[in-house]
């Protein structure tokens, strides 16, 4: 019989997640950073930065979806992290919300979100 995380096992499960917000955060901001400069670089028509070449622009605009597309995987995850502790504050942290059953510590150092076990993940993925 699994037991349920302890009030140290939690605080160290807590501790985790905002350390892995902090660095969601640098990320988020890092890449917001980057999107701005070169949205301000073509509005202010500078023309040293100016590509004429086709394949350049779609080179950029690739670029730049590639990097809106991280951050908003990044926000996902900071929703989740914002979620799991509050999971914590409420004391649900760590319990499958599907079956109920304590999620492995395992799986939790791995993915300290973890809404599920790894059962009832494997059985969505199917999905
Ligand atoms: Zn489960």
């Amino acid at each position: 019989m699994k037991k349920k995380l302890t009030k140290k096992e939690s605080q160290d499960f807590k501790n985790k997640i905002l350390k892995l917000k902090e660095e969601i955060i640098a990320e988020i901001k890092h890449i917001a950073d980057d999107t701005l400069k070169k949205s301000q670089k073509e509005a202010s028509g500078d023309i040293s930065g100016y590509t004429y070449h086709m394949a350049d622009v779609a080179t950029d605009t690739y670029d730049r979806e590639f990097s809106l597309g991280i951050a908003s995987n990044e926000r996902e995850i900071m929703y989740e992290l914002d979620d799991a502790l509050k999971r914590i504050e409420e004391g649900d942290y760590g319990i499958c919300e599907d079956c109920k059953t304590i999620i492995a510590r395992k799986r939790l150092a791995a993915v300290p979100y973890a809404r599920f076990c790894v059962k009832c993940q494997e059985k969505k993925e199917k999905r």
